[in-house]
């Protein structure tokens, strides 16, 4: 007996998101994900210790008012142009079933962010890749979709590439529709996008804790816009889409960002060092402005690389699309894993000459 489908056939059709390599049974430094190395700010664990004596009988608070607040005093902005989410990703599936329909169109630039396209699928609208340039500026064609929805990530993942936000701006005065700056990396860039906020009707700021603020277990993101983008796009979030724990460890960690910054500082400082190496030993190394590395190698392959690495203990991404298929996504250790995992590349590499 064969068994019907019960789904819609876009679903049936869809491969659906694939997240970074969680394998258990060892304890890998995982460098996959761009998660951060190190823990969360101490003042996080205290509000988690004292939520756990807050009412959690009773559901959170449907706006995280408290926490809104915090984040438009961050960015010298209202309450009602932010929206929280349960990571950057519940405001991704927000903004797509707030505004793309069946058969209509959201474009991006190619490579990025995986997920943008899962959630078209799901949507069963039309994805318009178009391919970045070499030197990942924004593609000419981009402003000429015609689609509802158009994502930027900036930085980019995976290239780790970053576009200025006068050029951001620029592609925002010229698309109908909404233009989506994904800034889940930028406190490790230098600039941001957030005063497109007011100037831009279009424009919506994604934001996130799961990087800087190393809370990516947490899931805890945000979404800026005008107030009518914020509150159109309120009807179509679940209920109670961030829960009590979330939000006082959001307050907490904004409470310290200097805690942040100076991880922040660190990373950078070893996003530089690791380039550098990774230079010298014959990879093509692209500027990054993020907390990982993406790199291109031929020897060895980049999937003779991930895998000669996770027999050391160490995770790093390779790519499924071939057109990634000589690149490897590295995220920042602690200045200790990456000194180790350096020197396994080293001798990878080694082994590989002739
Ligand atoms: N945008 C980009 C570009 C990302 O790389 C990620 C992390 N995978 C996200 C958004 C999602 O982040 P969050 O953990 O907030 O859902």
């Amino acid at each position: 007996m064969t068994t019907p489908s019960y789904f819609r056939p876009c679903i049936e059709r869809m491969a659906g998101y694939v997240p970074g390599r969680q394998p258990r049974g060892r304890d890998y430094v995982k460098l996959n994900a761009n998660e951060n190395p190190f823990p969360p700010s101490p003042k996080v664990a205290e509000a988690l210790h004292e939520a756990v004596n807050s009412v959690l009988r009773l559901y959170p608070d449907a706006m995280a008012t408290e926490l809104r607040e915090k984040i438009a005093q961050l960015h010298g902005l209202s309450a009602d142009n932010v929206l929280v989410g349960n990571g950057s990703d519940d405001l991704l599936t927000m903004i797509l079933r707030s505004f793309v329909g069946e058969g209509e169109g959201v474009a991006a630039p190619r490579p990025t962010y995986p997920l943008y396209e899962v959630l078209v699928e799901i949507q069963n609208g039309t994805m318009q890749w178009v391919d970045f340039p070499p030197d990942f500026s924004l593609p000419a064609g981009l402003a000429d979709t015609g689609a509802k929805v158009t994502f930027v990530a900036n930085p980019n993942s995976p290239s780790g590439t970053w576009v200025e936000p006068e050029a951001v701006a620029e592609l925002a005065g010229r698309l109908d529709g909404i233009l989506v700056v994904d800034e889940a990396y930028v406190d490790f860039a230098h600039g941001d996008c957030v005063s497109l906020v007011g100037r831009c009707p279009n424009v919506i700021v994604l934001r996130t804790f799961s990087k800087s603020f190393s809370l990516a277990g947490l899931r805890l993101g945000y979404g800026l816009a005008s107030p009518e983008i914020i509150e159109g796009m309120v009807k179509v979030k679940d209920s109670y889409n961030v829960n009590r724990f979330a939000i006082a460890a959001g307050v907490a960690a904004l409470g310290d960002i200097e805690y942040m910054r100076a991880n922040v500082a660190t990373i950078r400082a070893e996003r530089s060092r690791v380039a550098s190496a990774l230079s010298e030993m014959g990879f093509a190394v692209l500027p990054s402005h993020t907390n990982f590395v993406a790199a291109r190698c031929t020897v060895p392959t980049a999937k003779a690389l991930g895998a000669g690495l996770e027999e050391r203990g160490f995770l790093i991404r390779t790519f499924g699309d071939p057109r990634l298929d000589d690149w490897v996504r590295i995220s920042m250790g602690t200045p200790e894993q990456n000194g180790v995992l350096l020197a396994e590349i080293q001798r990878l590499v080694e082994a590989q000459r002739p």
